[in-house]
Order: C-alpha cells, then structure tokens, then sequence
C-alpha cells in the first residue's frame, strides 16, 4: 500500500477486524497495527456464546441488531459464523431476562420444559428449574470469524506495535509504532488490555478492570450430539450461580467457565496467587455434576485475562479524544461487528451514537 491510509486502527482481535471491516464496506481505506497474531488475545480460543438476554433492554436491543451484521457478513464471507443451536438459559433470571426480550420484540425466545431441555442440551444431567431457549443464539465460530475478517482485510493488516499515538492539534492523528510514523484522519483503539494504556497518553482514564479468567474444554463422551446448545447456567443447583458453555464446531468439545474473575493488581500480579487454581478446580467439579455427557478431565486449557466496566459484565463504551476513538467493555464477541459498524461511522465524521457513550453506561438496566 503506497499512500498512507484514512483510518488506523490498533489491535486485530474480533473488534479491530470487525472495525476495520466495516470501514472497507464503507470504502474507506484503513491499516490494521496487530503486535501480535490476530484473534490471540481476549478473542482467543474457539467458540463464544452469542446470546440476546441481557439484564439491559437497551443491550438486548443492540445485540438484536447485532445478529442480523452476522448473518450478512457470514453470507458475504462465505462462512457459518453462528450455529443453528441456540443458547439455553437456567435460573431464576430467566423469567425477568425472558421479560426484556419480549418487550424488545423481534428475537425468539420461549421458556422450555425438562424433555425439550434435554433434546436441546443433551450433554446436561437432569435439571426441573426454570429454563429458557435463546433460539437465534448460538456458538460464535470464533477462528472463522476471525481468519475469514483478516483475509478479507489482507495487506490492510500490518504487523507492527503501536507504541504511541496523538492528535497533531491540525485534524490528523499521528501514531508512533514499533517500526513507524504515520499521521491519519482518524484511529481507532481496539487493543483490549493496551486500550486504556494508550487513553492515558492522550489524558483519558479508562476506567477498564483487568481481570484473569479460566476457561477449559471437555471431550463429549461417545459421538458427538448433532445438536447441541450453548448453556448458560445461573441456577446454582449443580453448585455454581454463574457457569457459561459452547460447543465446538463440530460438537465434540465443550468449553466451560465460571463467570467469576481473579482480580489482579495495577502491575498485573494476582492478589491471590490461587485464585486461577481454585477457578480451574470449581470448573471442573461443576462439569462432573452438571455435564454428565462430558469427560470430566479437561482437554485444554485456556488462561487468559479479560477487561471489563466497572457498572456491568457486559457493559461497554467508546470514549473520544480529538479524532482518536477508545472502545472497552466485555463480552464483546458477540457485538463486534455492530460495535464495528458504530466504530466505523463515528471515524468517518458521523456522530459517535449516544448508546455507545460512557454516560449512557450501556449494560446497566435502566
Ligand atoms: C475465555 C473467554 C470467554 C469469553 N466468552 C464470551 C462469550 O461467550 N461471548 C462474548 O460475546 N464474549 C466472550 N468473551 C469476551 C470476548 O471474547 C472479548 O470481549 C473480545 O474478544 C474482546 O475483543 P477485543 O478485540 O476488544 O480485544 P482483544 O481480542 O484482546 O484484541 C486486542 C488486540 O490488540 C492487540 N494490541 C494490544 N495493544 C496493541 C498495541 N499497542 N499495538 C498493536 N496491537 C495491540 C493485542 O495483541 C490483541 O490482539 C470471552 C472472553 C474470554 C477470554
């Protein structure tokens, strides 16, 4: 690429790609800085749940909006971005979450029976509480997703680290990279855990919470379900209030996590050093009561950190300083290419939606 680009964009995890692709959709030409391998930080690892419930409706809303980019990007890309299967829901939020989703209309959602439950998850033991079936949720195929964006962004993508960026106070953003200076008109930072490191040079404190997480992956014992659903648990009858699951493609794994976080200090040092190891064991002792179609001996093991908003676990916000646009939250696989969209239209000069703004502290119930 010769001339110099509109718009950079830091970071090719689900947000930066999704970001930087709705850019070229809009004819934009646009440069992609990725300090490691694209898809490997937060995005990483196979599968993500995509699910409409929320405890916001506006959320639910913008994740409705959200499933249809999926389904044009996954017919543009030629890729099954989303399984058929749906998402179960288990506990007592369901009535309420079952609530926010009729009143936002437009997404199929019912409660379902322990016989419907049991073909929907077949991997789960017995369970009579309340329950409910996302059916236009599903399993994020996150590799394709992700391979399928970086392809079809090719050279826009550059290996390279942003190590600094500023406005030049004349309407351009100038950014300092490992191996470069390059002014833009616009950036926009989607670098998950360096997001708020790169706010602070520009004077914006991000307030984004570091975490750690574990998440680990079972073998399903015999061959594979044909139809297999992502599972949400919340009902604390196989011991644990907050448990989320996805199949792999092809239904032969699943991979389990506790929604619990292990806090980590400003330097990134744990302030339980076993935290990580009891998550790891709670996890494992959830799958032996809860997913009885699963070897309970985890087959991979993904350790990795998270960040997200201090007023929700699936809050999310974009901040702006002079041209530069800083997106942060968590959960935010499934609204990517939305988010992207969003992103792309206020770099291209369109008002920043009033949603995405901190003030509107999108996650937490209204
Ligand atoms: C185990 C696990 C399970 C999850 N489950 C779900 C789920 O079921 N549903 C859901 O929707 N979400 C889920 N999430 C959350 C979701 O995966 C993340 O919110 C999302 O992937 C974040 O993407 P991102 O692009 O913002 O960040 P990242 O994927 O972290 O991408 C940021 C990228 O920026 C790069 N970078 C950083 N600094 C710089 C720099 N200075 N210069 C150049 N590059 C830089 C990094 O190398 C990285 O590749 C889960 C997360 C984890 C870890």
């Amino acid at each position: 690429m010769d001339r110099v680009p509109e718009v950079a964009v830091v970071g090719a995890g689900i947000v930066g790609l999704c970001t930087a692709y709705a850019l070229t959709e809009r004819g934009t030409a646009v440069r992609v800085y990725e300090s490691g391998v694209p898809g490997h930080g937060q995005s990483g690892g196979q599968s993500r749940i995509f699910r409409h419930a929320h405890d916001d409706a506006r959320l639910a809303d913008f994740t409705r909006q959200g499933r249809a980019v999926w389904d044009e990007w996954a017919d543009r890309l030629g890729a099954e971005l989303i399984s058929q299967d749906g998402v179960v829901a288990l506990g007592r939020s369901v009535p309420g979450r079952l609530r926010i989703l009729q009143d936002v209309g437009g997404i199929p959602a019912r409660t379902v029976d322990s016989a419907e439950l049991h073909t929907r998850m077949p991997l789960l033991a017995d369970y009579r509480g309340p329950a409910m079936l996302d059916e236009a949720g599903g399993a994020i195929r996150t590799r394709a997703a992700v391979e399928s964006l970086a392809n079809a962004l090719g050279d826009a993508m550059v290996p390279d680290e942003v190590i600094s960026l500023h406005p030049t106070g004349h309407g351009t953003v100038e950014v300092l990279s490992a191996v470069g200076r390059e002014e833009y008109a616009t950036a926009v930072v989607c670098a998950g855990l360096g997001t708020a490191r790169l706010a602070r040079n520009v004077g914006l404190s991000l307030p984004v919470q570091p975490a750690a997480h574990v998440r680990l992956t079972f073998q399903v014992r015999g061959s594979p379900p044909q139809q297999v659903a992502c599972l949400q648990d919340s009902s604390g009858d196989f011991g644990e209030v907050g448990v989320y699951a996805a199949p792999y493609p092809g239904n032969s794994r699943y991979a389990v996590g506790l929604s619990q976080t292990v806090e980590v200090r400003e330097d990134g040092s744990f302030a339980d050093p076993n935290a990580l190891v009891a998550l790891n064991d709670r996890a494992r002792a959830y799958v032996s009561h809860a997913l009885p179609g699963l070897d309970p001996e985890p087959v991979e093991y993904l350790h990795c950190w998270v960040t997200s908003l201090p007023w929700s676990e699936d809050g999310m916000a974009v901040w702006e300083a002079d041209r530069i646009l800083f997106a942060a939250g968590h959960n935010l696989f499934k609204q990517a290419p939305r988010l992207g969209r969003a992103l792309a239209g206020a770099a291209m000069d369109e008002e920043l939606e009033e949603i995405l703004r901190p003030a509107a502290t999108l996650g937490q119930p209204r």
